[in-house]
């Protein structure tokens, strides 16, 4: 096997011309900050914050906070503030941030791809009821979201998250954000291979370093070894995908340079073949070229994407191998395809014999009771434990086939049915107004309704059918790859006023089809003609359709 050990070396930077323009990338020397996020975390350490909201904030109350901290600082503990209530979205960017704050915040707690046991459930749950007025979503990038925290209960809540392995670190701010990992790793009989040490080894060596906490900006991770790959990778910064090698055998190909938002571009492949001991070690390369190399200039051009675009997968591999890693990687002569979308809805096998049961909640709307429910249920019926997945839907690993008829029962008691509509199984929606600063429209409520009403109307479709809601151009919910890709603006209704609607993505996907919706003039809709004009496009699909044709093709 290779030996692919990081080997730390002051990195040479003598690979790339400097260019012309600064774009205020430290490996050409422009360490001066070009803009107040830069000067922010220059000024002090983002990760500093913990102790001051452990020992002062959470003492002296919301008044005492620092600004600075509060609208920066703060979000590499996992804290926003959330939105003021009643402030429509005309009016979200019209205002000053500070006119937005409520005194309340979101916190999301990341799982990074972990099985999280009942009691962890539990805990989760709870913290939901007794700090949260009963909120828990479960996000697309498997974290629990709250919402209504106040900051003197911060300090009670991470100690219960620290009891269960769990905590808030680096789960927003210009930091690596939280994995993406496969709900069903180490479990699938189909699995290539469990990267469950690899995400885990990240996770302790570099979350909470200092190393990367003043990154560019957000930088996201996913890893599966699952053939479907079941975690987006096309949407992350960086994501390690399954692969088998014809000699070396199961490993991992490094996908680099994915996001949505504006300018989406999917990741590019590294064709490599990464042995999964080594894997951190090569995180941490492309997690540094980031750090040293991103843009930092414009905060709209910070993310790896752009460096990606600029240089090339040839040239980034160069790079990482030569300046960070010190050894070359493997290449792959056979890249990997994947088998059919799965989001592990339902009831499956397991490789052991047991099997897992994904359930739908609607568009990740949990609350804390829900949870704690679900920690009952997990305890009655042995479950081994529980993931989140990138579709904002729970997995439950390690049920046994006798008691697979009861848990189902349960589930379904506490509306969390492994048997939903297409409808609710294939819609997600973002924050949105409700919480959200920069939202311009409804998203999650919308959605609920939307959902209803289209079980209504199309009771019996027999094909998944994606709609991603979204209440700005930030695509939280991937807005680019779904079906029905929805971001979120104003626009004007047959009686020309400016109201609640969507600009409209047609025809997304990840996985074997993968490309952006196309963005047609024509298709914006207001809110309220949100379900007719679903209704219109799914109609003259159904009548047009060819045997087995998908709705994307
Ligand atoms: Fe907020 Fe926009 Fe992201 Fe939705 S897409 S959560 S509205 S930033």
């Amino acid at each position: 096997m290779p030996d692919l050990r990081f080997k730390p070396q002051p990195p040479q930077f003598t690979e790339v011309p400097r260019p012309r323009r600064a774009e205020g990338q430290w490996a050409f020397g422009y360490t001066e900050p070009l803009n107040k996020n830069e000067q922010s975390k220059k000024d002090d350490d983002p990760l500093n914050v913990r102790d001051r909201i452990l020992y002062t904030y959470s003492k002296r109350g919301f008044d005492s906070i620092d600004p600075a901290d509060l609208r920066g600082r703060f979000r590499w503990m996992g804290l926003y503030t959330q939105r003021k209530p009643g402030i429509d979205g005309g009016k979200t960017g019209s205002l000053e941030e500070e006119e937005l704050d409520d005194r309340y915040f979101m916190m999301r707690v990341r799982s990074d791809g972990k099985l999280l046991s009942a009691d962890a459930v539990r805990a989760l749950g709870s913290i939901g009821v007794d700090f949260a007025r009963d909120t828990a979503d479960v996000t697309d990038r498997q974290n629990i979201q709250y919402h209504w925290i106040d900051i003197e209960s911060v300090p009670a809540i991470w100690e219960r998250l620290e009891a269960v392995g769990l905590h808030s670190t680096e789960a927003c701010g210009d930091s690596p954000r939280p994995f993406l990992g496969s709900p069903v790793a180490g479990i699938a009989a189909d699995e290539i291979i469990d990267g469950t040490t690899a995400l885990q080894e990240i996770e302790r060596r570099y979350i909470g370093d200092k190393d990367f906490s003043n990154l560019p900006r957000k930088f996201k991770t996913a890893l599966t070894g699952h053939p479907s790959h079941d975690v987006s990778p096309e949407t992350n910064d960086v994501s390690f995908v399954g692969t088998v090698h014809p000699e070396h055998g199961p490993g991992f190909d490094v996908w680099v340079g994915g996001g949505l938002s504006t300018n989406p571009m999917f990741a590019q492949k590294l064709g490599v073949w990464v042995p999964l001991d080594a894997v951190p070690d090569v995180w941490a390369g492309v997690a540094g070229i980031f750090r040293d190399y991103g843009y930092r200039r414009l905060r709209s051009r910070a993310r790896l994407k752009f460096l990606v675009a600029d240089w090339g997968v040839e040239k980034f591999r160069e790079v990482l191998e030569k300046e960070y890693l010190g050894t070359e990687l493997v290449s792959n002569p056979s890249p990997e395809t994947p088998i059919a979308h799965r989001d592990h809805v339902g009831v499956h096998p397991q490789k052991d014999g047991r099997y897992y049961v994904g359930v739908a909640p609607t568009v990740g709307r949990v609350s804390g009771t829900l949870l704690v429910q679900l920690a009952d249920l997990m305890d009655e019926y042995d479950v081994t434990g529980a993931r989140l997945t990138a579709y904002q839907k729970l997995v439950l690993i390690g049920v046994d086939g006798d008691k697979l008829d009861g848990l189902l029962a349960g589930l379904d008691e506490i509306g969390l049915t492994a048997r939903p509509s297409n409808w609710r199984q294939n819609t997600m929606a973002c924050t949105g107004i409700e919480f959200c600063k920069l939202a311009i429209v409804d998203t999650k409520e919308r959605a609920r309704r939307l959902i209803a009403e289209l079980e209504r109307r199309f009771p019996d479709l027999d094909t998944p059918i994606t709609v991603n809601v979204n209440g700005c151009p930030n695509a939280c919910a991937r807005t680019q790859v779904a079906d029905f890709g929805l971001k979120g603006q104003l626009v004007t209704d047959a009686e020309g006023n400016q109201v609640e609607g969507f600009q409209v993505h047609l025809g997304g996907a990840t996985g074997l089809r993968a490309n952006f919706g196309r963005k047609l003039r024509a298709h914006k809709v207001t809110s309220a003609g949100l379900d007719d004009y679903i209704t219109s496009v799914v109609s003259n699909y159904l009548v047009d359709r060819n045997d087995g044709e998908a709705f994307g093709e």
